[in-house]
């Protein structure tokens, strides 16, 4: 037994070799396959938009099926398609404003009110309102504390200039 291809579009395999390749992805199932596979994954908003732009297809609501299929150029959404399509469609406006996504103006507001807050942080305190560091009340003379828990000398602690952290 040769090497099966299997297309995942159609769902169907079939003995592997050029011609039978080529025949296949040059196919019309396929083809319509294929289409129909990527519009699963499209925006429904976009679907939503090109077939109310279409006319009906008669032929399809009517009998349920037409020759052109998924490139027939009329609309093979029936009106409950389209009111489900465009109840998707609110939905995942919805669910993209509960926050999965953070519209920009969202995000510029938070940017906006931080910077306010941080300046108005920066202005009230002046030195003379800045804590005081106090070592906790009961605890033994600074000097027998490991260094790691004395404060810092004032300015901070030295920093040799070509220090490099491990
Ligand atoms: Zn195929
Ligand atoms: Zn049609």
């Amino acid at each position: 037994m040769g090497k099966r291809y299997f297309c995942d579009y159609c769902d169907r395999s079939f003995q592997d070799n050029l011609h039978n390749r080529k025949k296949h992805l040059n196919g019309v199932q396929h083809l319509r396959a294929k289409k129909a596979w990527y519009d699963l994954f499209r925006d429904a908003a976009a679907v939503l938009l090109e077939e109310q732009g279409k006319k009906p297809c008669r032929k399809f609501l009517q009998t349920g099926q037409c020759d052109f299929g998924f490139n027939c150029r009329f609309s093979h959404l029936t009106e409950a398609d389209l009111e489900k399509l465009n109840a998707q469609v609110q939905d995942e406006r919805r669910s993209k404003e509960d926050g999965g996504e953070v519209p920009a103006s969202a995000a510029e507001d938070w940017l906006e009110k931080r910077a306010k807050r941080l300046s108005l942080a920066q202005n009230s305190s002046s030195p003379s309102e800045k804590t005081v560091f106090q070592y906790p009340p009961g605890w033994p003379p600074i000097q027998d504390l490991p260094p790691s828990l004395q404060a810092p000398p004032p300015g901070g602690w030295l920093v040799p200039p070509n220090l490099q952290w491990g």
